[in-house]
């Protein structure tokens, strides 16, 4: 994606007031819920009750921290801040129906560069059929912090918590681990590469796979609809924005059980494995601890995995056992080891 809307124009934040800013970014957000009633505009957004309950989550990003702008491009960065609220939803097998917005910035950021934040966010927006109903607007002395809460909804009876997996229960997890570290590590090299010599230009171009899976990665709302449509509710569910053997030891700790997962059955693309060779680095490690591949880890009932086990992109790593098993990753020559958790820490 370009910025060159942003390179062409340069209106400052001063020049519109907060009114006309407010305006400028969140026009031009089609409704497509039954459930919002009153979107962006008053003193608050006015949602339709059903009989369904409700599902919310807030995240908090703030720069420097959890997002670089040295290699974020900003549309993708607010894609990205969407589609991780919307996984949360998901994790919960429920579905995203609005998002609120809200973004503290400092003057060094143009209309034109938060215009293509909502750009990204707009484009998200659609793809996951959420509605943007509110948010605030604020000053910050230096850098962009963004604030989003999702509002999603589920029949009580159909929520995954991350606390009831049981003992005997199959562990599935979707799509493939590990790119989105992968990703990361390209881009921090890059940035290092570039720092140290500016006349570098980036040697990215063969590395769409792994660079896109941290810079836009998707909710998983395709397996919510799967799930549903083979008529599974899992025991429990977790987003995998930690990692593989964080997330799993969330469930396994709130679940008070163990847990035993197989490292071949760990789903990799070719093209991460390939990169983690690049970097020498052992793939299952980078799979196992890897952060940000937004994937969803569940554990079902063992009386109903065959509904599940041939979707596309679900796959068997192991099964839950009882908490005084502990958490152990079976290795290919058939040994047990107990699992720590590696996963990204922001502390
Ligand atoms: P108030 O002064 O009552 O906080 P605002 O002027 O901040 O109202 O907001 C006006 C409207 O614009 C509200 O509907 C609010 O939810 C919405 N809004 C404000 N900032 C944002 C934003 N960054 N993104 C989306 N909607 C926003
Ligand atoms: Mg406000």
């Amino acid at each position: 994606m370009s910025e060159s809307k942003e390179s062409i124009q340069r209106t400052e934040i001063g020049s519109l007031g907060e009114f006309g800013l407010i305006q400028r970014l969140t026009n031009n957000f089609p409704l497509q819920q039954s459930t919002t009633i009153k979107a962006v505009g008053d003193d608050a957004a006015v949602l339709r009750g059903s009989d369904q309950a409700m599902v919310v989550s807030t995240d908090l990003l703030v720069e420097g921290v959890h997002f670089d702008l040295a290699y974020f491009p900003l549309q993708h960065l607010g894609y990205k801040a969407i589609a991780c609220n919307v996984s949360d939803i998901c994790a919960m097998n429920a579905y995203a129906e609005q998002v609120t917005v809200s973004i503290a910035v400092s003057n060094r950021f143009s209309v034109e560069a938060l215009e293509l934040l909502y750009d990204g966010m707009r484009h998200a927006c659609k793809v996951y059929n959420v509605d943007l109903v509110g948010g605030d607007t604020t000053s910050s002395l230096r850098g962009l912090v963004i604030s989003i809460t999702a509002i999603g909804r589920q029949m009580e009876h159909k929520i995954s918590y991350r606390a009831s997996a049981r003992p005997g229960d199959y562990l599935f997890v979707t799509g493939e681990l590990g790119g989105a570290y992968l990703g990361l590590q390209l881009l921090e090299r890059e940035k290092q590469l570039f720092l140290e010599n500016p006349s570098i230009q980036p040697d990215l171009e063969n590395q769409r796979y792994a660079v896109g899976k941290f810079l836009k990665p998707e909710a998983r709302k395709d397996v919510v609809l799967w799930l549903e449509k083979a008529g599974v509710v899992p025991h429990a569910m977790i987003d995998l924005s930690d990692g593989l053997s964080s997330d799993l030891m969330h469930i396994c700790q709130q679940s008070q059980i163990g847990a035993e997962i197989t490292e071949s059955l760990i789903p990799m693309s070719e093209e991460a494995k390939l990169l983690a060779l690049k970097f020498q680095l052992d793939p299952f490690v980078c799979a196992l601890n890897g952060g940000e591949d937004y994937e969803l880890l569940m554990a079902v009932d063992p009386e109903e995995a065959r509904k599940i086990q041939f979707l596309p992109g679900f796959h068997y790593i192991g099964e839950c056992k009882p908490q005084q098993s502990g958490i152990q990753l079976k290795t290919d020559q058939g040994k047990l080891h107990p699992m720590k958790a590696q996963g990204w820490a922001h502390f």
